[in-house]
């Protein structure tokens, strides 16, 4: 009865790569993929004498990511030294931020997998500078470091041990890089290295306060790997407390191909970094109209946004989660949503916005900023679906026309002649002629089957390509085949 019996207490520390030009104490470019140790100068390498010069706009990133987080913003800040030693890490220190991160307690709202609203604490998000990387090639005895990434500015994440399901882990990342995004912080791509994530998990009897022993997992390569590799974690350590046993503090990694975690190290002695104020970088006062001006360039979020459009657009739940997904696509809807008359249909383009647009997109691989197609256009086919003029079959294709060319949506209607027949007796002999057509359908209908009044919709659809107007038909063939029930 593991289920009932332990609840667990997870906490993600979260490494996002900052979006700088150059690195964060030195000239260097920030870039993926050059080739190894192209991008290193005397302070990413540690040489003698060299010294740090904090990068401005790295700063400014790490306050914008604080402010998306709700984090309260430092007064004063300054960074420290965490020594360790590893091939990778040249000055056999790396330059963090131990007393006075840049940004203190914030929270994230989120809805969970219950569709229970959260609010997970952030303990911390401070700045720190990335290692560089090791590499052993198969066959060689030796081992290859490249420096490329050494001094790349960091933000690392706290969360609090606030969640409670591997779920909610997976839900809290999404919300958490929805809105770094958003910030233009990060580009958050686990694939490239620029979001990595470390989990922290332990279990205790279900209501209990005091906290078990945890671990802590390494080597998540997505959030998918993170929300199983935490399932399976929990599995581990209640089978290992049912049968007696004690959950061993440790660092453990992900073995994605065996669905298991496996011993790392022991963590039983507490690492000793012997953290202290870097000498060559002062602690320094953060402007309160320097924050301030940040906040104001902020962008709306998106649990905002999306309150917003449910809320007084009304638009469903899920089709506003689309739209915010994305902050380009959000704000391409916000700008149909400017566009639309008074009393305009602000459902029927977010749907238009979801149902066809971020799918044109998708299909010429471009951000759907950079479509030819307008919000204004956009907004001009669904009142011709609106006002009857034309189907939503016929929007799609109008749709994609526009994106192909400047024409006016008219002109596109009038061209491939897409105007919806919604005139009776025009219509009226087509729904004969399905009618006769499809006596095995018809009969469905007549015998209860309101799923054939689809079909023969669609029949009719069909026959006129598209162009007629689907309420009308219904009508039509419902007067004709006697109602529903009747
Ligand atoms: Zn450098």
């Amino acid at each position: 009865m593991s289920g009932a019996a332990y609840e667990s207490v997870i906490g993600l520390e979260v490494h996002v790569q900052l979006a700088t030009r150059t690195k964060l104490f030195c000239g260097c470019l920030n870039v993926y993929g050059a080739d190894a140790n192209t991008n290193v100068c005397s302070v990413c390498t540690g040489q003698p004498g060299a010294l740090p010069v904090l990068n401005g706009f790295a700063l400014e990133l790490a306050v914008r990511a604080g402010l998306a987080l709700g984090c309260a913003i430092a007064s004063r800040t300054k960074f420290d030294r965490k020594n360790y030693f590893y091939p990778d890490l040249p000055k056999g220190y790396q330059i963090s931020q131990l007393e006075r991160p840049v940004n203190g307690e914030g929270s994230l709202r989120f809805v969970n997998e219950a569709g229970e609203e959260r609010v997970v604490r952030i303990a911390r998000a401070h700045l720190e500078e990335d290692a560089g990387k090791t590499m052993h090639p198969d066959g060689d005895r030796s081992s290859l470091v490249d420096l490329n990434r050494a001094g790349i500015p960091l933000l690392e994440i706290v969360s609090a041990p606030d969640l409670r399901t591997p779920q909610e882990a997976y839900r809290y990342l999404t919300e958490l890089k929805r809105r770094l995004r958003y910030a233009r912080v990060s580009e958050c791509d686990m694939e490239k290295g620029s979001l990595r994530c470390d989990a922290n998990v332990s279990i205790r009897p279900a209501g209990a306060t005091e906290l078990g022993t945890r671990t802590e997992i390494k080597n998540l390569n997505s959030f998918r790997n993170v929300e199983r590799a935490l399932a399976h974690e929990i599995e581990r350590q209640t089978a290992v407390v049912e049968e007696g046993g004690s959950v061993v503090q440790e660092t453990r990694t992900w073995r994605e191909d065996e669905e298991r975690t496996e011993t790392l190290r022991s963590k039983e002695e507490a690492e000793d970094y012997r953290y202290f104020p870097d000498p060559d970088l002062p602690e320094f006062e953060l402007e309160e109209e320097r924050v301030d001006a940040i906040r104001a360039a902020l962008p709306e979020m998106p649990d905002v946004k999306r309150a917003r459009y449910v809320g007084s657009l009304g638009i469903p739940e899920a089709t506003a989660d689309v739209l915010t997904a994305d902050r380009d696509a959000a704000e391409w809807f916000d700008a149909c949503v400017a566009a639309l008359p008074d009393g305009g249909d602000a459902k029927g383009v977010a749907n238009a916005v979801t149902g066809v647009v971020l799918a044109l997109a998708n299909d010429q691989g471009v951000s759907i900023a950079d479509l030819r197609l307008t919000p204004e256009r956009l907004v001009e086919v669904v009142g011709l679906v609106d006002d009857g003029t034309i189907s939503r079959q016929a929007a799609r294709k109008v749709i994609a026309e526009l994106d192909a060319g400047d024409e006016a949506p008219a002109e596109v209607v009038e061209r491939l002649g897409l105007a919806q027949v919604s005139d009776e007796d025009a219509l009226g002999a087509t729904v004969d002629e399905v009618i006769a057509a499809q006596e095995k359908v018809v009969e469905d209908y007549r015998g209860g089957n309101e799923n054939a009044l689809n079909a023969l919709v669609g029949g009719v659809m069909k026959a006129t390509k598209g162009k007629a107007n689907p309420q009308l038909a219904r009508e039509l063939l419902i007067r004709r085949l006697g109602g529903a029930g009747g």
